[in-house]
Order: structure tokens, then sequence, then C-alpha cells
């Protein structure tokens, strides 16, 4: 394994930690993948986060057999739609599946998430859908979730969590948090009645994104943090 491998591997590993410590997952629940080259690199199934050593995160070809894969540990068992994401979805690098409390309380309600927020725009327009109830590691849950991302780069997952996606693994991660903070301001909305954005007001906060972000001169100098990334910008 050449050093720019192991440091994916070892990126994979520290987002994993990440989730459960900031509380967006928890115990061995959630899984996360990373394009590396030809491969998928994936968390290992029913391993605790901070036992995990770069060795130990599974490898899956795309141009091998389906399924086949290579290392100590067997991948996560949700394997098949990261899999699946990852080859069909070519701009998009990273895949974080999570629990969280709030996307999970939603998709056990089977409610997507609407434009209750202006920030369902850094998941591609004007909702979050929640993919239908399939069991956790099959090809048909793999299938809704597909659906579920058209055109957009996060869903839930009925009665289950959620998926964000991104060109990498820290744009992955940024949306996954920001997908559970919007889910937790929808719900608790539900409670006082919300007013939803109109598809107008999300396509032209689409369009102020497309101009958001840190200049190009201060790149180098601005501290990446959750904030930071407001809006996803790179
Ligand atoms: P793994 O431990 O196999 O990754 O499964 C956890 C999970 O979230 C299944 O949906
Ligand atoms: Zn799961």
């Amino acid at each position: 394994m050449n050093i720019a491998e192991k440091r994916v591997r070892q990126s994979i590993i520290d987002q994993c930690v990440f989730m459960n410590a900031s509380g967006l997952n928890q115990g061995t629940s959630g899984n996360i993948s990373a394009r590396f080259e030809d491969r998928m690199l994936i968390s290992p199934s029913a391993t605790p986060y901070d036992k995990l050593v770069p060795e130990m995160i599974a490898s899956m070809p795309f141009d091998a057999e389906y399924g086949a894969w290579d290392g100590p540990l067997k991948p996560s068992t949700e394997w098949r739609f990261h899999f699946d994401i990852l080859k069909s979805r070519e701009e998009m690098g990273a895949v974080v599946h999570a629990h969280p409390t709030y996307c999970t309380t939603l998709a056990i309600a089977r409610k997507e998430i609407p434009a209750a927020h202006y920030m369902i725009a850094a998941f591609g327009g004007t909702n979050v859908r929640c993919a239908p109830f399939a069991r956790y590691g099959t090809a048909e849950l793999s299938a809704f979730a597909i659906d579920a991302l058209v055109d957009r780069s996060a869903c839930l997952l009925s009665n289950h969590g959620s998926i964000a996606i991104g060109e990498d693994l820290d744009q992955a991660m940024w949306r996954a948090v920001e997908l559970e903070t919007i889910a937790r301001q929808y719900y608790l909305s539900l409670a006082i009645g919300p007013v939803i954005l109109t598809d107008g007001q999300i396509h032209e906060t689409l369009q102020g994104f497309s101009s958001y972000g840190v200049q190009d001169e201060y790149k180098d100098v601005a501290v990446t943090t959750s904030d930071d990334a407001c809006h996803g910008a790179k």
C-alpha cells in the first residue's frame, strides 16, 4: 500500500471516529467509503471505529466481479449501495452512511425533508427524499437509495438512517452533518407549523451558492470547519 492509499484509508477511519464523537452516529452503525484510483475503500463490518487501523479497511475493485474484496475483515454489509453510488455517480468520491437521530426519526415517519431551510439547496434541489424500506445490506436497498439520490447528494432511508455523498470525504461528512441539522430544525418546527420555501426561492438560493465561498487568494489560510465550509463551497 503506497502513502496516498494509506492516507485515504486513515481519512476513512478519522471520519468514522468523528462521526461517533460528534454524536452524529453511535456504536458500529454507519459506514464510510471513498474512491481510490480504480477501487472503493470501505470501512469493515461491525468493527468498533476506535479499533481500526488502515490495513483493516476493505478494498473493492470497480472492474472485478461484483462483491469481490480484499482485506483481513469483511467489508461493510452496505458495500452494495456504496459501490453502486460511486460507480454510477462519477463526480462523487465518497459516501457517508449514518443513523443520526433526527434524520432517522423523520425516516421512521417516512417523511422526506422539504425546503424548510434554504440549506436544503446544498443537497441539489428542493427536498431530500426518503427511500422506501428494504432490509439493510440488500440489493433492493441499494436500488432504492440510487433512485432517491437522483439529482441529489443525500437521502434518508426509511426506518434506518441517512446517506450523504460528496466529491471527497470532507464534503460528504460536511453534508451528513448539515443534513442532520436541517432534519433537527424541520422536526422541531413541525410542533409549531413550518412555512416551506417555494421552488423559486430554492432556485435563487442555488444561484447564490454558485458564487459563495472563500476567495481564491484566501483559500490557503482558510481553516475548514463544518461552519466555514458553509454551503459546501471549496
Ligand atoms: P456494518 O457494520 O456492516 O457497516 O453495518 C452497519 C449499518 O449501518 C448497516 O446499515
Ligand atoms: Zn445502517
